[in-house]
């Protein structure tokens, strides 16, 4: 894409200001903002709520000069920089506007994708099956919503066939995406059978669908869904269907499927001649993915036997780049899977996201299936690797054009094994590194140098869902209301570092811990913010005071402490933040102790009060709101005293994540985020996304006849002759031993498998009995949402918060990021 701003100001009806500059990309995080050249900001409603006015700075000075903007922003402050400003009602409806209109300057063929399950599969396989003389543009990984589809959208360049995934979640949205995408061709994967809050029915969902194909010169489904048939038939009468499925009627018959060892043998027929591929998967769902992939190709007329041959070395579709603690303090983005243009650029930018202050390290191969020229193509790679601090390429190719990257620090290597040869020479520490490679370079043969012994039982913790939950707090608060946000206990259990920066890219007001020594971490991890330690502890002062920690005073002995101790140093007005008990009784001020206080304040000038709060009961119990009521009044009455005596100002903060969300007049000027963060609300998780996933792999599987019993005291008694599993997870993990003998249920594949007998301190075993192909390797969930833990935490007769915390700290973390 190629606009200037003023272009694109009177193709979305909008105003510009500023300068005019020529547009070649888009971003709407700014997280993702690497490169600045070329970018366009735009501000989207949902995701930076208060924070809009802070990123459309710091992205000035970074040097990006267009942003679209709606019309409550302030421009005029700006009228001296080289900046250039869209100013329109809506911002997404003017992306969508701008997309539509770059549709439709499109010559190529647009294929839709959509459906419930398998939409990315196939459009990856339809890319891997490709071969490229002429060139196929896909989305990028998850961009499938209505931001997302936008984006791709203005993605498309020159190529001749772009396959864009469409994804909703209600009503009303799949016809605005239908409007800027105008399909030439629709795909429909499947309809699955999960049931989704904003549908009334299966069949609504799929109707809404539908509407992607309404103007399409063709669908291609599979006739043996039945619903999907059957609504095709109603709802697009008269279309062009392209079929495949086992009925005689299908174009594309399938014959029969065979499955030995790991690959799976299709029989198929199409006119009067009869096909067979084989393909390295044998589950169902990968099956009908290559079904969609290949009648994609037969009803296009670009099937031939060569592609048929391809199919044998279809690679499984690695969903998101999981970022893992590595060894020597590395962490690691591993993409060994493919290695284009686009997803090369995603995975750089994912990179630098991650890297903050460890140095960055790339391993990339050759690029396949870019459609452009060798000297553009790593003219433009050159360009994204700048910020790359150590780039290792591998690759005849890249190793042709090594005089391109002469900005980094870089290594060349014709071949992997040349590389691993020498793998000695590169003992990286403390860096990022990611690793991007096409699939036979087989770059996991590097990971494996990297990564630690697999431990098989993960906590992934999902970044970008932590932001959203952010962000959706944000839009309760007020704008000059700030966010100090929970870190303590390892961030509930989620991770410190990881966490505390995640937060910080999102301009964090305040982190909170528990503990000094949770402070000192996330200082030694880089983390710059403020940081207050809630339980400090006399003897910790003086480290507190090194780190730049600021502490919670909560009695006049603590307060002569460290001010004695801040005394020592020569301190001036070191920032600290008094705790008044109004109702907790744990620790803080009384109102009859303000008089005191405010006297010692007087005689001192080496501390200063940064805040003054107090913490609630119970928040989230309506039976108690006069309680609160009433603690929110004490709060006023104390602060107000406290105030008059000084002649400064400070913030005022009371409000945890259920007050958020019940008590609006307890705001103040700052809320103090909790559980609500990592994807729990006490009050109404419908709007939160989750966070925490609790995962292990199954180990051993064995086939038991009766009468015999499972595990420590014969408490698992088989009854029927049964299948059990044993995953590496128990008590000593956190699995609470209370939820041995059917306490819980962990899920395969979406069937329910019971705990089995008594739960072992190392790990459990499960009833797999009732679930069908169930291998060793598999995974297993023990939870993946908010309802899950709750219902956990019901059974244990315990909270939430203390089902996230007892994951013990052996379990590894996993952090997601897209
Ligand atoms: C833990 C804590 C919070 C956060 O409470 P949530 O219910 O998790 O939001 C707020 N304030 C203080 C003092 C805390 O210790």
């Amino acid at each position: 894409m190629n606009y200037t701003t003023s272009f694109i100001a009177s193709i979305c009806h909008a105003d510009a200001a500023g300068k005019d500059v020529v547009v070649e990309k888009i971003a709407f995080d700014s997280r993702q903002v690497t490169d600045t050249k070329g970018v366009m900001f735009i501000s989207l409603p949902c995701r930076d709520a208060c924070k809009r006015d802070l990123f459309v700075e710091e992205l000035i000075q970074r040097g990006v000069c267009a942003f679209m903007v709606d019309v409550s922003f302030d421009t005029t402050k700006y009228n001296n920089n080289d900046v250039s400003f869209i100013i329109t009602h809506n911002t997404l409806s003017s992306l969508h506007e701008l997309a539509q209109y770059h549709r439709n300057q499109y010559k190529g063929e647009v294929v839709a994708i959509i459906g419930s399950n398998g939409k990315t599969i196939v459009k990856e396989w339809i890319s891997q099956l490709w071969i490229g003389d002429k060139a196929l543009f896909r989305s990028p990984k998850s961009y499938n919503s209505q931001i997302g589809v936008a984006l791709s959208l203005l993605m498309i360049d020159r190529e001749d066939v772009s396959l864009i995934e469409a994804g909703i979640s209600q009503i009303g949205e799949m016809s605005m995406l239908e409007e800027i995408t105008r399909p030439d061709i629709v795909i429909i994967t499947n309809i699955g059978d999960a049931h989704s809050d904003n549908f009334l029915s299966l069949q609504q969902k799929l109707n809404e669908k539908l509407l992607m194909a309404r103007n399409a010169d063709l669908i291609i489904y599979n006739r043996d869904a039945t619903l999907i048939d059957e609504e095709v038939n109603k709802s697009l009468k008269g279309k062009r269907y392209f079929t495949w499925g086992s009925d005689i009627s299908c174009d594309v018959r399938l014959i029969n499927t065979n499955t030995k060892g790991d690959i799976t043998n299709i029989h198929f027929s199409y006119k009067d001649n009869s096909y067979n591929i084989t393909i390295p998967f044998t589950d169902r769902a990968s099956i009908e993915n290559v079904m969609s992939a290949v009648s994609f190709y037969i009803a296009t007329g670009r099937f031939d036997s060569e592609c048929g041959d391809r199919c044998g070395g279809l690679q499984p579709v690695a969903m998101r780049l999981e970022m893992q603690r590595g060894v020597n303090g590395n962490i690691i983005l591993n993409d060994s899977y493919n290695s284009d243009m686009l997803s090369v650029n995603i995975a750089i930018n994912q990179l630098n996201n991650i890297s903050g202050n460890r140095k960055s390290v790339l391993f990339l191969s050759d690029i396949t299936q870019s459609g452009y020229n060798n000297k553009t193509l790593y003219n433009n790679i050159a360009e994204m690797v700048n910020g790359v601090d150590t780039l290792i390429g591998i690759g005849d190719d890249i190793c042709r054009n090594r005089d391109l990257f002469k900005n980094n620090n870089s290594h060349f290597f014709y071949t992997t094994e040349q590389f691993l040869a020498h793998s000695g020479d590169y003992n990286f520490k403390d860096c990022a590194i990611l690793l991007k490679g096409a699939r036979k370079f087989r770059f996991e043969r590097i990971a494996h140098l990297y990564e630690p012994q697999v431990h098989t039982t993960t906590l992934e913790v999902n970044l970008n869902n932590l932001s959203y939950n952010l962000n959706y707090y944000r839009t309760l608060i007020g704008s000059n209301v700030k966010c100090m946000a929970m870190v303590k206990a390892l961030s509930y259990g989620s991770g410190s570092v990881e966490v505390a920066y995640e937060l910080e890219k999102q301009h964090i007001d305040y982190l909170a811990v528990a503990y000094t020594d949770e402070g000192v971490s996330l200082r030694q991890g880089g983390i710059k913010a403020p940081i207050v330690v809630l339980n400090s502890e006399p003897q910790s002062f003086a480290t507190m005071i090194e780190y730049n920690l600021e502490p919670e005073i909560y009695n006049t002995s603590s307060l002569y402490e460290f001010i004695r101790q801040a005394a020592v140093d020569s301190l001036v007005h070191y920032p600290i933040h008094i705790k008044i008990d109004t109702g907790m009784h744990r620790l803080g001020f009384k109102k009859e102790e303000v008089t005191t206080l405010l006297d010692i304040l007087r005689r001192t000038n080496t501390v200063k009060i940064a805040s003054l709060f107090s913490h609630f009961t119970s928040s989230d119990y309506s039976h108690h709101d006069n309680y609160t009521l009433q603690q929110i009044q004490l709060f006023e009455d104390a602060t107000e005293q406290i105030m008059a005596g000084i002649d400064y100002s400070v913030m005022r903060h009371i409000a945890n994540s259920a007050a958020i969300e019940r008590f609006p007049q307890a705001h103040f000027d700052m809320v103090r985020l909790g559980i609500g963060l990592y994807g729990i609300s006490p009050i109404d998780g419908h709007n939160l996304l989750n966070v925490n996933t609790l995962k292990s792999t199954i180990v051993n599987i064995q086939h038991y006849d009766t009468p015999t019993s499972v595990g420590y005291m014969r408490r698992g008694v088989l009854l029927r002759p049964s299948v059990i599993a044993t995953i590496p997870i128990g008590y000593a993990d956190g699995l609470s031993r209370s939820l041995s003998c059917g306490g819980w249920s962990v899920d395969i594949n979406g069937h329910k498998a019971p705990i089995t007998g008594n739960i072992c301190m190392d790990a459990c075993m499960i009833d797999i009995t009732d679930i069908p192909d169930v291998k060793e390797g598999d995974s297993v969930t023990i939870f993946s949402n908010a309802q899950e833990i709750e219902e956990m935490a019901k059974k244990l007769n315990t909270i939430p918060y203390e089902i996230l915390t007892r994951i013990s700290t052996r379990v590894k973390r996993v952090y997601i990021k897209e």
